[in-house]
């Protein structure tokens, strides 16, 4: 089974029209695809509009049958964790933390190093340690408030950390932090996905998360599937080999399918 529950059209952030998605994911030997706009978020040009979300589904479902017995379509939503809850039925949501809140001022997680910093030096004291404290506390949190069954990117917050330029991910209060988001995660069921988006858009060398963060993801028993945060056709299967080897590599040997009657444990490499 090859697969990608990680995708974004022209209705939120992404190039392409879901159509156009669909036909580049039969042309690179994908046999199901799924569609995960982002939730819409007042303000945030990067999320759905609120009034796009029936179009989105309603053309979704369209492909879902004009492609079948080709390409099995699912209907996705990447559920960020500050958006109202959806009322509608998915066939998946991906959980994501995006944007922390203080004092009613929200503040991005992922937008440039520079906001970064300028997070840490507004609400944190200037410890970045803490912003990142801050970040895994919302991200224990998000299988339980959004109800997601994928929680994405789940260190998201060191999308501009290679190196450890802004902050060491070797620290004991960053990998408390980790560690005690990823119980909360465990106990909820959810699946992390391994995302390749980062390095398809040249932020990052290697996908989220990290292996330490893999690794004891694995030993707290939280399964794993392998998706690409794709935002155009040409990234639909960026780098899944290297995300594979990574899984691989902290001790996993399956990954998580969705299937019409749920998810389902398949190969790590298709
Ligand atoms: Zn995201
Ligand atoms: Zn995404």
């Amino acid at each position: 089974m090859r697969q990608n529950l990680h995708t974004h059209t022209t209705f939120c952030d992404g190039k392409n029209t879901a159509e156009e998605m669909v036909l580049a994911a039969l042309e690179q030997g994908l046999d199901s695809l799924g569609f995960s706009g982002h939730s819409p978020l007042e303000g945030e040009c990067w999320a759905m509009e609120e009034a796009a979300v029936g179009r989105y589904r309603r053309e979704v479902l369209a492909l879902r049958e004009k492609y079948a017995g080709k390409m099995e379509v699912f209907l996705g939503l990447e559920q960020d964790i500050l958006s109202p809850l959806p009322e509608e039925p998915w066939d998946y949501l991906i959980g994501s933390v995006h944007m922390l809140e203080r004092e009613g001022e929200r503040f991005s997680v992922d937008e440039s190093a520079e906001t970064f910093r300028r997070g840490v030096e507004r609400w944190f004291g200037g410890d970045p340690l803490a912003f990142a404290e801050a970040y895994y506390r919302q991200v224990g949190a998000v299988a339980e408030k959004t109800g997601c069954q994928i929680v994405g990117h789940v260190d998201l917050v060191c999308k501009f950390n290679e190196g450890n330029c802004l902050f060491d991910t070797g620290h004991p209060r960053y990998r408390a932090a980790v560690t005690e988001a990823l119980e909360r995660l465990a106990g909820s069921g959810a699946i992390l996905e391994i995302n390749t988006g980062a390095m398809s858009r040249g932020y990052r060398t290697a996908p989220y998360p990290e292996a330490w963060t893999l690794k004891r993801a694995n030993e707290l028993g939280l399964p794993i599937c392998i998706t690409s945060d794709a935002h155009s056709t040409g990234h639909l299967t960026y780098a899944f080999d290297q995300a594979a080897h990574l899984a691989q590599s902290c001790g996993y040997q399956e990954s998580m399918y969705l299937t019409r009657a749920g998810f389902v444990p398949g190969p790590l490499v298709p």
